[in-house]
């Protein structure tokens, strides 16, 4: 059975890469019937946040990711916090002690500063504890063991080092980039327990990904580097790793004009600083004064649509998709090696799709809401008017917020009048047109959108004038904007009195 974790660092708000990391784990499990995991990687004590554990928990219940078992939830290997771990994490280096795969080093912090400058001084390739400088150093690989339990037993602080073999190349198979092989004398002998008792990431992920018998690793990118550590890990203690596939970066999009013309292509990976430059939310929630996605008013299904397709190809031309189309189909071998571009546009097309299919009754509070927000008052109507408004601006509004914005004429008489259509399309003739139409709506006894639009047909053809010039006048008059949804079910939601007003108002 599969067993995915989803394994974030508590230093920070969730960024929205890491949301479609934990959504390719999940959809995983959820497609095999498998486990998701959240476990909660905190054991560097300098970079916890307070308040950020409980935010990735939230940010991905926004978007409908649910653990399986989680420090909230619990389960069969619980604690699932790394720092109520530790005791765990110091008996299992003292397996690789034992069996010589990890040492202890003595070395201060000082002696480890002066020993990077020599050897940048040197220019060696690498500036790392690596085999020729460990050698050198204060460690049980080079001082007498009695000296070394002398050490200890003082009580002197010390880490303990993983002790990369000298020469072997290190190969797995990793799902989505097909074998890496990395020579392990690129390797640096990494700390796997700090002086503090507490458990590097390399040491913890490892340990906790075997205990908590996980199949399958699925990370970003920027983990493929500790892949080769966490691979000798594993043989050191004799274990089987699991399957590993790190997902492609997330790249910041290229620079566009107005009109969409590239001016400045992009490689990068995406960063808070260029969303924060380019005017979108990194977030999943607002955090830190950094507005989220859910407060700039992106629907949940949307985002997940859009970042299941940010990395991952359904093999057709199908673009929308919910989370049980997703469980469905997702598959690891469609997962493209190279970077995806992060387009917002794309994010805002979703989210007007999904907006869409929404019926008005579902709309109806976003509507309510922003009206009374704005303290408009919206009382004349019933609720199946405002619902109606709902179903008919649906159509033109890419957030909740642009349903009321854009349908603040239904409960305001127009103020002013677009200029543009009134210098082009206002004259003498379509005037008229105006003034007769709001005669025959005031005696108009059964008034209907339908019957108003038709009566406006008719006014035109008598003048022999064309839609494209009375159509927009009449728009104006009832509305002050050039543009917007049928004007038939403008006028029904308006209401005969409404509408009669509206055109005296403009013929003053
Ligand atoms: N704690 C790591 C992170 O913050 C986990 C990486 C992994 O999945 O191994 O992403």
């Amino acid at each position: 059975p599969v067993r995915v974790r989803f394994a974030p660092s508590p230093t920070g708000g969730l960024h929205i890469g890491g949301v479609r990391t934990a959504l390719y784990n999940y959809l995983l499990a959820k497609q095999t019937g498998g486990t998701f995991i959240i476990r909660i990687e905190d054991t560097d004590q300098t970079r916890y946040v307070e308040g950020a554990e409980e935010y990735i928990i939230e940010a991905l219940r926004w978007v409908g990711i649910e653990a399986d078992e989680s420090p909230e939830k619990g389960g069969k290997h619980a604690p699932y916090r790394q720092s109520e771990r530790k005791a765990i994490y110091q008996e299992y280096v003292k397996k690789l002690i034992e069996n010589g795969s990890a040492y202890y080093a003595f070395d201060t912090e000082e002696e480890l500063e002066a020993m990077r400058q020599r050897l940048e001084a040197a220019k060696a390739k690498s500036t790392s504890y690596n085999m020729v400088s460990r050698m050198q150093m204060k460690n049980s690989l080079t001082l007498p063991a009695d000296e070394v339990e002398r050490r200890l037993q003082n009580g002197e602080p010390y880490v303990i080092r993983l002790k990369v073999p000298a020469k072997q190349t290190i190969r797995f198979k990793d799902l989505i980039r097909g074998w890496v092989a990395v020579e392990s004398a690129t390797l640096d002998d990494k700390v796997l327990l700090k002086s503090d008792g507490m458990p590097t990431y390399h040491l913890a992920n490892v340990v906790d990904d075997h205990l908590m018998e996980i199949t399958h690793v699925i990370r970003g990118e920027e983990w493929l580097p500790s892949a080769p550590f966490h691979v000798l890990l594993y043989q050191m203690f004799g274990w089987e790793h699991p399957e590993f596939a790190h997902l492609p970066l997330i790249l910041k999009p290229d620079l566009k004009d107005a009109k969409g013309k590239i001016i400045q292509e992009n490689h990068g990976k995406l960063s808070k600083r260029d969303a924060e430059a380019m005017g979108f939310p990194i977030f999943p929630l607002t955090w830190q004064g950094s507005i989220g996605y859910r407060e700039a008013g992106y629907l949940p299904e949307a985002i997940i649509n859009f970042l299941a397709l940010l990395g991952w190809n359904p093999g057709t031309n199908q673009e929308i998709f919910s989370m049980q189309e997703l469980i469905q189909l997702f598959s690891v071998e469609r997962i493209g090696k190279s970077g995806s571009k992060f387009e917002i546009e794309k994010a805002k097309w979703f989210n007007q799709q999904y907006l869409r299919m929404k019926s008005g009754k579902e709309l109806l509070k976003y509507l309510t809401e922003g009206l009374q927000k704005a303290g408009i008052d919206y009382a004349k109507y019933n609720e199946d008017q405002l619902i109606s408004i709902c179903e008919v601006m649906k159509e033109r509004a890419t957030f909740p917020d642009d349903i009321w914005r854009e349908a603040r004429y239904f409960f305001e008489k127009p103020a002013v009048y677009d200029e543009n259509v009134i210098k082009q399309k206002w004259n003498e003739q379509t005037a008229e047109v105006i003034a007769s139409l709001k005669e025959k709506f005031s005696q108009e006894s059964d008034f209907t959108g339908e019957k108003a639009k038709e009566a406006l047909h008719q006014e035109a053809e008598k003048r022999g004038l064309k839609m494209g010039q009375v159509m927009p006048v009449l728009r104006v008059t009832l509305t002050g904007v050039g543009a917007g949804p049928d004007l038939a079910s403008i006028m029904q939601i308006l209401g005969k009195n409404e509408v009669v007003e509206r055109l005296e108002n403009a013929l003053k």
